[in-house]
């Protein structure tokens, strides 16, 4: 049983009142929204053909608290966590974030640049920030990402190709290889791409 049917949602149907669908300014309609500071104009004439996948959890292998909205808002206190002193004072954000149960948060429009890749590039382009959107999954490197994320990943992306040029999804340790490893071993990129390639019935 594959993640979609795991979850009630044939592959390659995203349809009726749930449809999840990204508006002309690059907002999700089923996304929580939570709107961070950290964000700025993308380049003119940048096309948004790049999803980076990403793995994050604050404290790092502990799910479900405040501490990675905190982080991207700007509000993240140094004094409640050893690593969060270490982290408090970047100024980062992704596009989207996806809970352990799927729910999807939203802090920066798609149409306006997020700042989650950093120094990078792929294939041959650099500032991935310029072309790309990022995608949060909570997680850890080794630890199993859940259906629920994978669905709503794949809705996601989808979604996004949809409204714009989508070419590649990539990791994060795609981009930025020796320097980042999120999403890690742990992210399944055949489940991924089998939730995208439309079934020949
Ligand atoms: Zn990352």
């Amino acid at each position: 049983m594959d993640g979609d049917r795991a979850a009630g949602r044939p592959s390659g149907r995203d349809t009726g009142p749930r449809r999840l669908a990204i508006d002309e300014r690059g907002i999700a309609n089923l996304a929580r929204q939570v709107r961070s500071p950290n964000r700025d104009a993308r380049p003119p004439g940048a096309e948004v053909t790049l999803v980076v996948v990403h793995g994050i959890s604050l404290p790092p292998g502990t799910f479900g608290g405040a501490g990675i909205e905190q982080l991207f808002t700007n509000r993240l206190d140094p004094s409640a966590h050893p690593y969060y002193a270490t982290i408090a004072d970047l100024r980062v954000s992704a596009h989207f974030l996806i809970r352990r149960d799927g729910a999807l948060v939203q802090f920066v429009p798609c149409g306006e640049r997020a700042w989650h890749a950093g120094a990078s590039s792929w294939r041959g382009c650099g500032r991935c920030n310029d072309f790309s959107v990022g995608v949060e999954l909570e997680g850890s490197d080794d630890v199993r990402y859940t259906a629920p994320q994978y669905t709503m990943l794949a809705r996601l992306v989808k979604a996004l190709g949809r409204r714009y040029p989508i070419a590649d999804v990539a990791g994060h340790s795609d981009i930025a290889p020796g320097r980042k490893t999120d999403p890690g071993p742990a992210f399944d990129w055949a489940r991924l791409g089998r939730m995208l390639t439309p079934r020949v019935p």
